[in-house]
């Protein structure tokens, strides 16, 4: 980028640009001006899946935009049901684009804000808007990056003199998840089923899972191919994200503990994974960059990075019981505890020479934090159900039951405004039958 361009993409992060979308000016609404998250929707007035923009409590309909010659973009890569397209085009594009948006929502900006039927058609209300998928994810991969939530299951299940294993400080541990059950918030997610040992029987039984979990993570989306063959550098590796969201890697641990030795978990994880529909990217979170935790032993080398990593993401998850008329939030924690970077995480993924490619979401692994209420899953909250919570109605949890909902939120906090994820839900409904 040229240096003027530079100015530009610093002006959408500014933390005193207002919008003349009023509601995009709330100091607690996650889309203000300076976020511009990318998602798919449709509404009634068009029930075509499309690229939209959030921003307050509307949907800035992009191929409207396109259509009047407001945009970089031609209208083809926007009048998509997936973001694919748009994120091929690459980061100068992606940079182009929220720089033009930044520009023409300004509060002292009179192209669309002072042409109300212009406006009317390209500002949709998200009340009145369907949410997809924003992206087809050719792969999924989950890492196990907190260094907190690896020494808690060590703990639970290992040897608590040893609970983190030795190539944990080494490798930024992962596994290569299952991609076609990857669903959007709000999708209703059947409890499980599988084999399950229990203790006093030398044979497992196939039934429904009774340790139904979660996991609050964080996911990052691809943004470019890669080569195969071709490791990605480790200084260049953010440059291949376009961005993120929240992710509930919902996970069986009845499951999970029979079928796990020797290759890892299968179909504990396999059933279904949660993510957030609006995807920020890393554009809109640069003023929240934090250190990552100090890593010892030092990494090795194709594992340097320079400079700051970790983002400052403030984490939280509800948890409503069918019969309850309010959510409790059962923790709270933060994405910046996260030892293993996502740079470092990219980079680690490609260093064998295996290839990425646009859409594939990346799993944080668990984010959990120092304090028990800061725990991301209720296998930890609980102690594997030992310690059960209990919620403001007086029920108790260990594990999750049918209609139960979960809700993640994330969000960044600037002066006076915050750079959300919007909401990651997701409600627990009874298995079904064997067809
Ligand atoms: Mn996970």
């Amino acid at each position: 980028m040229s240096e003027i361009d530079k100015m530009d993409l610093n002006a959408t992060i500014n933390p005193r640009r207002q919008s003349w979308v009023a509601s995009a000016n709330d100091p607690s609404c996650d889309f203000p001006i300076q976020n511009l998250p990318f998602g798919i929707f449709s509404d009634n007035s068009n029930p075509l899946a499309r690229v939209g923009v959030a921003l307050g409590d509307a949907i800035v309909d992009l191929t409207v935009l396109a259509d009047h010659g407001l945009l970089p973009q031609a209208r083809e890569v926007f009048a998509c049901s997936t973001l694919n397209d748009f994120i091929l085009l690459g980061q100068l594009q992606w940079r182009d684009l929220r720089i033009r948006l930044s520009t023409l929502f300004d509060r002292d900006n009179s192209t669309l804000r002072d042409d109300p039927k212009l406006r009317d058609i390209s500002l949709i209300a998200q009340s009145d808007a369907r949410l997809y998928l924003p992206v087809d994810i050719p792969g999924y991969t989950d890492f196990y990056s907190s260094k907190e939530h690896a020494t808690n299951v060590g703990l639970m299940f290992r040897d608590p003199k040893n609970a983190l294993l030795p190539n944990w400080l080494e490798i930024p541990i992962g596994y290569n998840g299952r991609a076609s059950s990857v669903v959007v918030s709000g999708t209703p997610i059947n409890r499980p089923q599988g084999q399950i040992k229990r203790p006093d029987s030398d044979r497992p039984v196939y039934a429904s899972s009774q340790k139904l979990d979660i996991e609050l993570e964080v996911g990052f989306i691809v943004g470019s191919n890669t080569t195969l063959g071709e490791p990605i550098q480790c200084e260049h590796a953010e440059n291949h994200i376009f961005g993120m969201v929240l992710l509930n890697d919902w996970s069986a641990r009845d499951i999970q503990q029979w079928e796990y030795v020797p290759l890892g978990p299968f179909n504990s994880k396999g059933f279904a994974t949660t993510i957030s529909p609006w995807i920020v990217t890393l554009d809109a979170l640069e003023p929240f960059r934090c250190n990552q935790p100090a890593q010892l032993p030092e990494p090795l080398s194709y594992l340097h990075h320079i400079g700051q990593h970790g983002f400052d993401i403030r984490l939280e998850v509800d948890l409503r019981g069918a019969e309850d008329s309010e959510a409790d939030t059962i923790t709270r924690t933060n994405f910046r505890h996260m030892y293993w970077t996502m740079a470092q995480q990219l980079t680690h993924h490609t260093s064998s020479g295996c290839n990425v490619r646009v859409g594939d979401l990346m799993g944080s692994g668990t984010i959990s934090g120092p304090t028990p209420d800061s725990y991301g899953s209720l296998l930890e909250l609980t102690w594997n159900g030992q310690r059960p919570l209990t919620l403001v109605s007086g029920e108790q949890r260990t594990f999750l039951e049918d209609g139960d909902e979960v809700g993640l939120r994330g969000w960044c906090q600037g002066h006076g405004y915050r750079v959300g994820f919007g909401s990651c839900l997701g409600k627990i409904v009874p298995a079904v039958g064997r067809g």
